[in-house]
């Protein structure tokens, strides 16, 4: 997964981004638990020691299955009419937070520092996810094309349109469209 260990790269809505979907993807593992949801919070930038409960994970769990939703937004307009109930019902006021000077000030959608994980997860994902949403016009994320996968990622950089959240996915669709060819169509490859 991808991690940013820059002070402010960290802070930066693509990371953010990043991370929600790095979530969304760990919490759609039955078996995931406070152990790995941790570990997804602390290759993402969070700071240690950190503490996630066997509590917090149904409720994360219930977010992920929102921000999934807007991942899978086929279009902007599909993404922000997922987008705004959330933002109108489960996020509070837009406030400014630097942690006390530990961070770079950035914008929080959830009450307070010390909110529950799964209040801030439902919050940072949405801020995240409206704001990429605002500058590209464009659905801010995606649903790997693999059947095999399942994965929301999240298009970045430039270069053609990516259909397969990695590398991975790609290369293992690409063999077995090749290879479906050839069985198809013998001695034509
Ligand atoms: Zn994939």
């Amino acid at each position: 997964m991808p991690v940013l260990p820059d002070r402010s790269a960290r802070h930066s809505t693509v990371a953010m981004a990043l991370r929600t979907a790095a979530l969304v993807n760990a919490l759609a593992d039955p078996a995931a638990g406070p152990r790995e949801i941790a570990g997804v919070l602390l290759a993402h930038g969070e700071d240690p020691p950190l503490t996630v409960t066997a509590e917090d994970v149904p409720p994360m769990r219930a977010a992920a299955v929102r921000l999934r939703e807007v991942f899978a937004a086929a279009s902007v307009d599909e993404a922000a009419a997922l987008l705004d109930p959330l933002l109108a019902a489960r996020t509070g006021p837009l406030r400014l937070t630097s942690h006390g000077g530990a961070s770079p000030w950035h914008p929080h959608l959830d009450a307070s520092d010390d909110a529950p994980w799964p209040e801030w997860f439902l919050a940072s994902g949405c801020l995240a996810l409206a704001v990429l949403l605002w500058d590209r016009q464009a659905p801010p994320g995606r649903t790997c094309a693999s059947a095999r996968c399942g994965d929301v990622f999240v298009p970045h950089g430039s270069g053609p349109e990516r259909r397969y959240c990695s590398r991975r996915c790609a290369t293992r669709e690409r063999v077995a469209a090749h290879r479906a060819r050839t069985a198809a169509a013998p001695g034509a490859d």
